[in-house]
């Protein structure tokens, strides 16, 4: 049995973040990640690979065991769903937060709901579990663009500073979810190779509290 890993990471603020705690659990990258179109990376463990795929795509590689273990934000994982998969460590990185937003000062329509996202399943949960018949909007990105030009009367989406909502004449509504990435196992490979996963989430879980600290 191979006692090698594939780990499955998405550039932007999740590798940032995810770097130094591989760092402090013993694995770096061999070349910068930043520079390279490469999308597989070997590191300095010669049996751990870093796989660079969409953030979003992350939870299917690892459900399918293309790779062992990702990183993935609770908000991908909330709209993937990840029973297929395990989530034993909460990283603390990257934290927003996914909540409804609308135009400042502006009542809700008497008649059907229409929210745009690219959150459509927990948005269909969002409102099925207040009893609201919504209309969700599927959009891939530039939710705020939605209410600004009659496509919409809220969005959902992930918000850190709330400076883009502010910037588009929007403002934070509801909470849905406190977010952060959480580290995600494939369920076989949490079985066959138990020992060096658990080890590296140990490292990880020591990793963050370090980091905390
Ligand atoms: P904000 O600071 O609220 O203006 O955030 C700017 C944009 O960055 C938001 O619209 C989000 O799409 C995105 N964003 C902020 N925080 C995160 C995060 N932790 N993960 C993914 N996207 C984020």
């Amino acid at each position: 049995m191979s006692k090698s890993l594939t780990i499955a990471l998405s550039k932007g603020r999740i590798l940032d973040d995810t770097l130094p705690l591989l760092k402090l659990a013993g694995i770096e990258p061999v070349e910068d990640l930043d520079k390279s179109r490469k999308l597989i990376f070997g590191t300095t463990d010669p049996d751990v690979r870093l796989l660079i795929v969409r953030a979003t795509d992350v939870p299917t590689y690892v459900e399918q065991g293309a790779a062992d273990l990702g990183v993935a934000g609770k908000d991908v994982l909330m709209e993937y769903g990840s029973q297929g998969l395990y989530e034993p460590l909460d990283l603390k990185i990257a934290n927003c937060k996914l909540m409804t937003a609308g135009p400042v000062n502006t009542p809700e329509p008497k008649g059907r709901l229409r929210v745009a996202t690219k959150f459509v399943n927990v948005a269909k949960r969002y409102y099925a579990a207040q009893g609201r018949q919504v209309e969700v909007i599927k959009l891939y990105g530039s939710m705020e663009l939605a209410p600004l030009v009659g496509l919409a009367d809220k969005i959902i989406d992930v918000v850190d500073t709330g400076n883009t909502l502010r910037a588009n004449g929007l403002e934070p509504q509801e909470l849905i979810a406190d977010i952060s990435s959480r580290l995600i196992v494939n369920k076989a490979a949490m079985k066959m190779k138990h020992a060096r996963i658990q080890s590296l989430i140990e490292l990880l879980a020591a990793a963050v509290e370090r980091r905390a600290g």
